[in-house]
């Protein structure tokens, strides 16, 4: 089944977009099965959820954290933290700092919606926060990471993810390293990687349920 959901998005995506399944809601043996479909990245948005998966995943495997984290609990998951997803405060920046031994992968979360209930920093805060950032030699932000507005509008939809490319754009200009986009899930990942999706984080479509 979940070999059967895999091939399907790789065929629907290309090459260039890396698929993150997100176990969140499902059990080791669940996210082996998807390891053994192929899959090398893995998403848990809880630290409890994180450090059962990575006991699991064999070594070639990369841990994604794509929920909101405490700053008193990064040192819990850092040693297998390969991508954070969620960065929108600097005090978690500065807790990577402290007890990183490698460097870890970044994404600024961005509320592009505007929804009140999402997180993640005002379009217009990005550049400031990525500046502040730089003094952090173990943080390296790669790109920014959006969730689309809950609609069945796709225009809606497609028009969050196009003004987080825009804004991703405009950064790489004084940021070359921030290349990637990290937006789509199981309802919209289609629209999201047509309008440039690299990393999409597919949980129910995936994994069943
Ligand atoms: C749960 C979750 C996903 C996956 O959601 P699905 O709709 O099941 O694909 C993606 N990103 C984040 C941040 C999540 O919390």
């Amino acid at each position: 089944m979940i070999k059967r959901n895999y091939d399907q998005i790789l065929n629907e995506i290309g090459e260039e977009v890396t698929v993150i399944a997100v176990t969140k809601y499902h059990t080791n043996d669940e996210a082996m099965s998807a390891y053994d479909a192929g899959v090398r990245n893995f998403g848990e948005n809880r630290v409890e959820g994180f450090n059962e998966k990575r006991e699991v995943i064999p070594a070639d495997g990369k841990m994604h954290f794509i929920g909101t984290l405490q700053s008193r609990k990064v040192k819990d998951v850092i040693d297998d933290l390969h991508y954070l997803h969620s960065l929108e405060r600097e005090s978690i920046a500065k807790r990577i700092e402290q007890h990183a031994q490698h460097e870890v992968k970044c994404f600024i979360q961005v509320n592009v919606s505007g929804e009140e209930t999402k997180h993640g920093l005002k379009p217009f805060e990005v550049k400031g926060f990525v500046e502040s950032l730089q003094k952090y030699s173990k943080v390296k932000v790669v790109g920014l990471m959006t969730m689309a507005p809950e609609t069945d509008d796709e225009n809606e939809i497609r028009n969050c993810f196009v003004e987080l490319r825009e804004l991703r754009d405009e950064l790489s200009k004084t940021y070359p390293s921030i290349t990637e986009l990290s937006m789509g899930m199981s309802n919209d990942y289609k629209i999201a990687v047509e309008e440039g999706a690299t990393f999409i984080r597919i949980g129910s479509k995936l994994m069943g349920r």
